[in-house]
């Protein structure tokens, strides 16, 4: 299913800067496969520990950004948030959310986040990837186990 939404990648890389990028725990394992571990860096809110991409100290970007082309080296292995960006179904309201959707009973809202610039731009989004993506998240926050001390 194509939504009213368009969206081809320009290669900017503002958002391999500007966010921290949560991991799932089978993002790690995929990635762990292809590179070392050194790419975990963990975040603690209060009694939550959350494994994200580790960014270099010098421009803030991940790891994994080429700081010259701009391309991300890991891009078939990358994680799933980066392959949800500039998108996400959230299961509360919010404004300016783009669709509904109803999966296991939930009602989710696509939201496109207005800091990418190719938002609106290039192919047709198409949902079903979106909710493939968004499955994978819930099925992590389910299974989700401590973080090993191997990391
Ligand atoms: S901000 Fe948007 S256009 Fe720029 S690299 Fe990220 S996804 Fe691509
Ligand atoms: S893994 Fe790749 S796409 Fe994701 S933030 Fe790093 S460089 Fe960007």
């Amino acid at each position: 299913m194509d939504l009213d939404v368009r969206f081809t990648c320009r290669g900017c890389g503002e958002c391999c800067r500007r966010y921290e990028v949560p991991l799932l725990m089978r993002d790690v394992d995929r990635l762990a496969e292809e590179v070392d571990r050194s790419f975990v860096r963990v975040l603690v809110h209060g009694k939550n520990v959350d494994p994200v991409l580790t960014k270099r100290e010098w421009d803030l970007g991940c790891v994994f950004l080429d700081p010259e082309a701009l391309q991300c080296s890991v891009h078939p292995h990358r994680p799933t948030a980066c392959r949800l960006y500039p998108f996400a179904l959230s299961r509360t309201p919010v404004e300016g959310g783009r669709a509904f959707v109803e999966l296991d009973g939930q009602r989710l809202t696509l939201v496109a986040f207005r800091s990418c610039p190719a938002v609106g731009e290039g192919e047709p989004v198409h949902l079903w990837d979106l909710i493939a993506l968004h499955r994978e998240v819930m099925a992590d926050e389910k299974e989700k186990a401590p973080v090993s001390d191997d990391l």
